[in-house]
């Protein structure tokens, strides 16, 4: 039996784990692939996450994590009209399979059991506790006072506790070697709906230059893909000698008023599995942030679990609102995202 089950080792399960073993909680978290595991990432941790990361963790992120240029500077926007906008902030460019890792290694020094490659395929909750299946090689159960769920954006457990089937964005991204006339210390979003159907980037990693497209209709993905290129080509003298990988991925679909599915019952979900997400698929600070809050709600209410997501709820208040704004701030640059307008 143990206090709390985490479900996922992404930067919302590790938070949660680390917060609550810290906090002297037995707790378990489980992650379904292997550690070191791959998530599809442009890894710029902006300031804001740095700082979580110093607040719950103790420490910075280390250079282990980091790829070069280990600094980004800040975000070039385009918006819907070819203008351009530019944010200047310190952040900084990590690989996630290192950065993660790093950050369940944190959470099982602290006393959580930290079990990888088993992933979880039902929760139920009966007579005050809650009983995961698990499947490794077999099947078992384990049961917990609370669980908390952040298995990320596909979120296949609370389909089978909600019953809700969320909206995605699929994203399709390369690496490639070559060159470009832009300074790789910066993250570059393209908001033309010629270029994208929702946001195309360029970033760098370790030299290699990275470009993605995103949208609802995964099928248009590859001629936004090829457009996208040509752009590059003519407007920043994009050239590319070897493509070394291409991968596609998903994102919530966030919808206006920005929804948050908190939990039900002594079952919570956090980060991309409750609906956290930033504009151009900033999610790690929100991750962490709505993790620790909710591992902060079980410690705080546990013995009673509607107090504890209305806690849960009231702590990530300051979150959700800051979420809105950074669409209501993206709705204001380009038409695709003008349902995201709050009027604020
Ligand atoms: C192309 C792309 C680029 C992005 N770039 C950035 C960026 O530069 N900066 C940024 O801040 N954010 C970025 N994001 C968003 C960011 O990756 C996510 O918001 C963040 O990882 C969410 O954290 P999480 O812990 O909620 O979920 P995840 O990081 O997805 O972690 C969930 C974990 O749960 C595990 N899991 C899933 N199901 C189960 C199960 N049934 N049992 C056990 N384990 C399970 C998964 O394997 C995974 O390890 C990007 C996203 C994409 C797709």
């Amino acid at each position: 039996m143990y206090d709390v089950i985490v479900i996922g080792a992404g930067p919302a399960g590790s938070t949660a784990a680390k917060t609550m073993a810290e906090g002297g909680r037995k707790v378990l978290l489980a992650e379904r692939c292997r550690l070191p595991r791959y998530k599809s990432c442009s890894g710029v941790l902006i300031k804001k996450t740095m700082d979580l990361v110093e607040a719950y963790f103790g420490e910075k992120t280390p250079a282990l994590a980091q790829c070069t240029p280990a600094d980004n500077r800040g975000m070039v926007f385009t918006n819907d009209r070819g203008r351009e906008y530019r944010f200047e902030q310190e952040g900084l460019n990590v690989w996630r399979s290192s950065f993660d890792h790093w950050l369940a290694g944190k959470a099982q020094q602290c006393g959580a059991l930290l079990l990888d490659g088993v992933s979880a395929v039902k929760c139920q909750e009966e007579a005050g506790t809650v009983r995961v299946t698990f499947r490794k090689e077999k099947t078992w159960t384990e049961e917990a006072e609370y669980v908390l769920d952040c298995e990320g954006v596909t979120g296949s457990v609370k389909k089978g506790i909600t019953g809700e089937f969320p909206e995605y964005i699929t994203t399709f991204q390369t690496f490639n070697r070559g060159k470009i006339g832009l300074d790789p210390h910066y993250f570059y979003a393209y908001l033309q709906p010629e270029l994208s159907e929702y946001d195309a980037w360029f970033n760098v990693k370790d030299d290699l230059l990275v470009l993605g497209v995103s949208g609802r209709n995964r099928e248009r993905l590859p001629f936004y893909y090829e457009r996208f290129l040509s752009y590059m080509g003519e407007r920043h003298g994009l050239k590319i000698t070897k493509r070394l990988k291409g991968e596609k991925w998903l994102m919530p679909h966030i919808r206006p008023g920005c929804p948050i599915t908190y939990g039900k019952g002594r079952i919570l979900f956090a980060g991309e599995a409750a609906g956290f997400l930033n504009p151009m698929g900033e999610g790690i600070s929100a991750g962490m942030e709505s993790a620790y809050h909710a591992a902060c709600a079980v410690m705080q209410c546990g013995s009673c679990p509607e107090e504890v997501l209305a806690d849960y709820a009231a702590r990530t208040e300051p979150l959700t609102g800051y979420m809105k704004r950074q669409w209501d701030l993206v709705a204001g640059m380009a038409e695709t995202f003008s349902e995201m307008r709050t009027g604020g």
